[in-house]
């Protein structure tokens, strides 16, 4: 069987209530034979977040959703302590042993069908927005784990740089970067412009897909979406975000 890697994140809830050695606890090697690949405490700055839910933009409860991975739901009078915990699982079957873990999306219908799981202790709160929006519910469920293999590299690289990673774990192709790459308002620039973040320099190591898509959007003028999943990565923990 292939080995795989997945993404959990330990969202804000369960660190504001200290689930997260009972989390750590039923996805441990003995457990599952899963393994740390890599493991990193984040404060989400807005742009990760959002490439993060990119698929559920538009949804009634993506504002709440972006805010709620942020932490800005359950810290909203201590910025510092709004962060999460990314972890790369590694093994056999780890996308699947790991999701039959969260269990299902809804915290109610965890209870219901798949007592035992992790999300079976999250909440399910009323939200009545001011902006029009009709009232809907929201799933504080603990987790995030990635749903599918795709799924996984695309999040495993929008969360970790390979450095991040144990270096015999990295199961995507990195190469050298050759240039200096900044970043300023959705562009890209090889030359240092005031008030840009500096996101890779010559000889530093990055996803392959990631210099291959900073190459792409040098010089172009429009912002480039697909920038975005590369640049938000380098901003972790960079500041406190609004
Ligand atoms: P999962 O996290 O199980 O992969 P999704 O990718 O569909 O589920 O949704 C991402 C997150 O958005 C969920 O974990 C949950 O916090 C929230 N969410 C999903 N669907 C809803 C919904 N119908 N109403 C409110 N929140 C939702
Ligand atoms: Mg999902």
């Amino acid at each position: 069987m292939q080995l795989e890697q997945t993404l959990v994140l330990i969202k804000p809830d369960a660190l504001k209530n200290s689930s997260t050695g009972y989390i750590l606890s039923l996805f441990s090697e003995l457990h599952t034979g899963l393994r740390f690949a890599g493991l990193k405490v984040a404060h989400v700055h807005r742009m990760l977040a959002e490439e993060h839910y990119a698929e559920h933009k538009g949804k009634i409860f993506y504002p709440e959703l972006i805010d709620y991975i942020m932490g800005k739901l359950h810290h909203q009078d201590s910025p510092d302590r709004r962060r999460v915990i990314a972890i790369v699982y590694e093994g056999h079957d780890a996308v699947r042993k790991v999701r039959d873990l969260a269990g299902p999306t809804d915290p109610n219908t965890a209870r219901e069908e798949k007592p035992g799981t992790i999300r079976t202790l999250g909440a399910v709160i009323p939200v009545t927005p001011t902006d029009g929006r009709p009232p809907f519910h929201r799933m504080d469920n603990l987790i995030h784990a990635s749903a599918t293999l795709q799924e996984a590299e695309r999040e495993i690289k929008l969360w970790f740089k390979p450095n991040d990673m144990v270096p015999g774990m990295r199961h995507f192709p990195t190469a050298e970067a050759a240039e200096h790459y900044y970043f300023l308002n959705d562009r890209v620039y090889t030359c240092h412009k005031p008030n840009s973040t500096c996101l890779l320099t010559p000889g530093d190591i990055a996803w392959k897909s990631d210099i291959e898509i900073l190459e792409a959007c040098v010089g172009q003028e429009s912002p480039q979406v697909l920038l975005r999943c590369v640049a938000a990565k380098y901003l972790l923990n960079y500041r406190i975000a609004e």
